[in-house]
Order: C-alpha cells, then sequence, then structure tokens
C-alpha cells in the first residue's frame, strides 16, 4: 500500500454519499452552485456574496484542494475520485463539476421552487399586474403578511 491508497476502502456506488457527508463535514453546508453557475446564484442573491462574514467567498474550494484535505481520501484514490466525480451533477445547474465547488447554505430556509415562483411572479407583475394575486405564491405571501399587517395598523 503506498500514500495514495485508501485506508478505508469504500464500494464506488458509495461516492456520491461520502462526498456530500464529507462536504457537510467541512463545510456545514450543501452545494449552492459550481463554477458554471456562481454567477447566477450571485446575480440572485448578491447579499450572499458578504454575508457571514464573507462566508459565500471563503467556503469556495477547488475539488482536487478537497480531496486533499477532506476524509475522501481514506476511501477513494485520487484516481477513483478524479473518475467518480465526473457523473456527479451540480445541484444547481446540472452541469458536471469542473474545478471549483461553493458549499453554502442561505442563512435562511427556503422552499425548493422559490426562486422560479419569484420569477413567475416577477414575470407576471410586468406583464399582467392585474392577475399576480391569481399567483399561488402570491397568495400565500399575502396569506402570511397580511395579519401581522392588520395588527399593526390597528396599533398604528
Ligand atoms: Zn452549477
Amino acid at each position: 500500500m503506498n500514500q495514495f491508497d485508501p485506508s478505508h476502502p469504500i464500494d464506488e456506488e458509495f461516492f456520491e454519499d461520502v462526498f456530500l457527508q464529507e462536504i457537510d463535514s467541512w463545510f456545514s453546508a450543501d452545494i449552492a452552485c459550481c463554477e458554471s453557475c456562481y454567477k447566477n446564484f450571485l446575480a440572485t442573491w448578491p447579499r450572499a456574496y458578504y454575508a457571514n462574514s464573507e462566508e459565500f467567498q471563503t467556503s469556495q474550494i477547488q475539488l482536487d484542494l478537497f480531496y486533499e484535505g477532506s476524509r475522501i481520501n481514506s476511501f477513494f484514490t485520487w484516481e477513483q475520485f478524479s473518475r467518480l466525480i465526473q457523473d456527479l451533477d451540480c445541484p444547481r445547474c446540472g452541469e458536471k463539476f469542473c474545478y471549483t465547488i461553493f458549499p453554502y447554505n442561505l442563512p435562511f430556509d427556503i422552499h425548493e421552487t422559490f426562486e422560479d415562483d419569484i420569477v413567475a411572479i416577477n414575470d407576471i407583475a410586468q406583464k399582467t399586474p392585474f392577475l399576480l394575486l391569481k399567483n399561488e405564491f402570491a397568495l400565500s405571501v399575502l396569506t402570511e403578511v397580511v395579519p401581522p399587517g392588520e395588527t399593526v395598523w390597528r396599533l398604528g
């Protein structure tokens, strides 16, 4: 066994699970985007660039550095890692990972379709604003904000 052999080999079918567990272990985050889509991510969430002491900027990592610095090298050889990483897709854009990934979680929870919902609301607001409250997401937001707003108005 040389220095590049894993000390605890694992079946390759578990690569994705181990990879994501190691990302979470190191960064306490999921993969937000990759080098193919980070500009789109930041266009959608511009405050993420500086939020939480620039956490987004400091959490980006190149795949080779991740391999060297994480425990994944205990389970897979560099050859396996390099080959198997090509089977994984970016959760944001669906492209294959190139060189850099961005582990990051927004500091609040959003539902899976939130960004699509905002795009749809913006589109409706631009084209047919009178139909905005026919949108399911807009109605759900209205339902959430009206009761607190009514309380504030009564106090004022
Ligand atoms: Zn991507």
